[in-house]
């Protein structure tokens, strides 16, 4: 029944798309940190301030409410009152436009600016802070946070579809948390609000609802990194299995980038040390001179003994594409490109953007199997 299976693809996508345009996402802000006190201000609009379900103030621009964690909940006071204490908290924007500030007190942590509703709890004694608003309006911060404020708008708009296809397939991800995504590198860096380039909204709303599919029309994981080095990597290069779409790419627009080559060099003492503690006995020459110009999952492929990653993570370097040198006194990792080298290369893209190629070209350079879905 070919026509009842792509109307039901078209269904889930049209259900995905009108989701993604309609839908709220919940981020947990200043997910890494064990926050202890915090301050909230309001930027623009107007909240409601409620404690366990009931109303207890009206929040005026101007007002900072200072929230501490304590063994009996959340306290909560401005400089003319104390609330009491709850077990959860909850800022709600009651304007068409709600923007609101989170100071981290304790730690002191820069301040992160967002739009929508802001929720407190403290499950197992830890500050939860989950920051509720609709995808479209959440995807502009992130896709600042990850592009940076100085790209095409064509990037822009390359790294929104990317952005909101993360979101759409990973939402899910943190529900066992009350909320959908956090705002760490584990899901994707929200720094709060887009603030630095007015086109990231423009570009980001010029998608809006589009994601990349797979042939049954659902999102798929579309990874991306800083810069390949060169070609990209085949999912299995860093993941356990193989994606069809996640395929080596060879890419001639990042050749300029600081990345493309690096070196880095350790004592030969420290290398002995490191191998031994992973297990390998005698120490094989072939360890010392890995050759290889091409990438590698494993430092020792006939044993599938310690992967490339794990090097990278150990000794801080830039990708997990490199080979190996060694002399008499030290070992020399030669290496290409910085990140894990899967999926779009964004200094790449950057580039390809500035060189007058649109979005569409871009993603479908990287991902080539992949569909674009419009609303
Ligand atoms: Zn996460
Ligand atoms: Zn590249």
């Amino acid at each position: 029944m070919p026509y009842l299976r792509i109307s039901g693809i078209f269904l889930f996508s049209l259900l995905l798309t009108l989701l993604s345009s309609a839908t709220d996402i919940s981020i947990g802000l200043f997910y890494r940190y064990n926050i202890e006190s915090m301050v909230f201000s309001m930027v623009e609009g107007e909240y409601l301030l409620s404690g366990d379900g009931n109303r207890i103030a009206v929040v005026r621009k101007g007002t900072m409410f200072h929230i501490s964690c304590t063994d009996a909940g959340l306290v909560v006071h401005d400089t003319a009152h104390d609330y009491g204490t709850f077990n959860e908290l909850e800022f709600k924007g009651i304007s068409s436009n709600n923007i609101f500030q989170v100071k981290p007190v304790f730690p002191s942590l820069r301040p992160k600016e967002s739009e929508g509703d802001l929720r407190l709890t403290m499950p197992q004694g830890r500050l939860r802070i989950v920051n509720t608003l609709n995808l479209e309006k959440y995807l502009p911060g992130t896709v600042e946070s990850e592009g940076g404020a100085n790209a095409h708008p064509e990037y822009y708009k390359a790294q929104a579809v990317i952005a909101r296809t993360f979101a759409l397939k990973n939402y899910h991800r943190h529900a066992h948390e009350g909320f959908n995504l956090c705002d760490d590198v584990h899901c994707q860096a929200y720094n709060g609000k887009s603030r630095f380039n007015k086109q990231i909204y423009k570009s980001t709303r010029l998608t809006e609802g589009e994601y990349l599919a797979g042939p049954d029309g659902k999102p798929v994981v579309t990874p991306y990194h800083a810069s390949c080095g060169g070609i990209t990597a085949r999912a299995s290069d860093v993941w356990n299995n193989d994606l069809p779409y996640l395929k080596p790419v060879k890419d001639p627009f990042c050749n300029h980038s600081a990345h493309l080559n690096w070196k880095k060099t350790i004592s030969l003492a420290e290398w002995n040390a490191y191998l031994g503690k992973k297990g390998f006995i005698g120490n094989p020459a072939a360890l010392y001179t890995v050759s290889d110009p091409g990438r590698r999952k494993h430092l020792d492929p006939e044993t599938r003994k310690l992967t490339m990653t794990a090097i990278r993570n150990d000794f801080g370097l830039k990708s997990s594409w490199f080979y190996i040198k060694a002399d008499a006194h030290e070992v020399s990792f030669y290496g290409h490109g910085y990140g894990h080298g899967l999926g779009l290369c964004q200094e790449g893209a950057m580039e390809m953007a500035r060189m007058g190629y649109t979005y569409v070209d871009i993603l479908m350079f990287y991902f080539s199997n992949l569909k674009l879905i419009k609303p």
